[in-house]
């Protein structure tokens, strides 16, 4: 059995990448990540599922214990992916999946160059914004913040291997799955499977 793959999946806050992600997952066996983070749980996010909800003093020891494969700040609060669930994943030959801002991404693309790295985009920055206000989480600081991180965040987009549209929710998984899909296809891989 080969190893799985990893992708990073970044993108605006609220551009909808837990959305797309939710119906992906119907269509592929697919391991996703759950981070740890310091900021509060929003209605219907439960802990150990959407996130680890946890204080920034554990947060801090899990930095020291080395537990995290990469972690960044992400307006005021911690992010971080623990990595001993991905490399099980991954050694079990599932494909998984890193909901990560490009901070976390550049660290992890520096330890390990063959993640696949895909951002998902607005169709424009009025729609961000829009769904960002109508998802009713954030204060309009918070929503304020946001857009700004995106502007920022959307200066590196280009380095990334693939880059979708997240106009409708049907076409961006579609995509999604396509790009996963080809990347199984990569000659090693083909090779691999022909002499198992
Ligand atoms: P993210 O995980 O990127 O922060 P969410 O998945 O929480 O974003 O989506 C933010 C909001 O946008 C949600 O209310 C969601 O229902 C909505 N949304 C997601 N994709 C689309 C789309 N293609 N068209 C319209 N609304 C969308
Ligand atoms: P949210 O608070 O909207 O759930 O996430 C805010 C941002 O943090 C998003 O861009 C999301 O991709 C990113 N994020 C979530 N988990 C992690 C993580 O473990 N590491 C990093 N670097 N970013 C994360």
């Amino acid at each position: 059995m080969s190893r799985g793959k990893s992708f990073i999946i970044s993108g605006p806050s609220g551009v909808g990448k837990s959305t797309i992600l939710t119906e992906l997952m119907k269509k592929r066996d697919l391991y996703f990540s759950v981070s740890a983070t310091t900021r509060d749980p929003r209605p219907g996010e439960e802990n150990g599922v959407h996130y680890h909800f946890i204080d920034r003093e554990t947060f801090q020891k899990w930095i020291e214990n080395g537990e995290f494969l990469e972690h960044a700040e992400f307006v005021g609060n911690c992010y971080g992916t623990p990595k001993r669930y991905v490399d099980e994943a991954m050694e079990q030959g599932r494909d998984v999946i890193l909901d990560i801002e490009v901070q976390g991404a550049e660290q992890v693309i520096a330890l390990r160059p063959e993640t696949v790295r895909i951002y998902i985009a607005p169709p424009n920055w009025e729609e961000l914004e829009r769904r960002l206000t109508s998802r009713g989480t954030d204060s309009p600081e918070k929503i304020r913040q946001r857009l700004e991180r995106a502007q920022e965040e959307y200066k590196t987009a280009h380095a990334y291997d693939y880059f979708v549209i997240n106009d409708s929710i049907e076409n961006a998984v579609r995509e999604l799955d396509s790009i996963m899909t080809a990347e199984h296809c990569k000659p090693a891989e083909r090779y691999a499977q022909l002499a198992d």
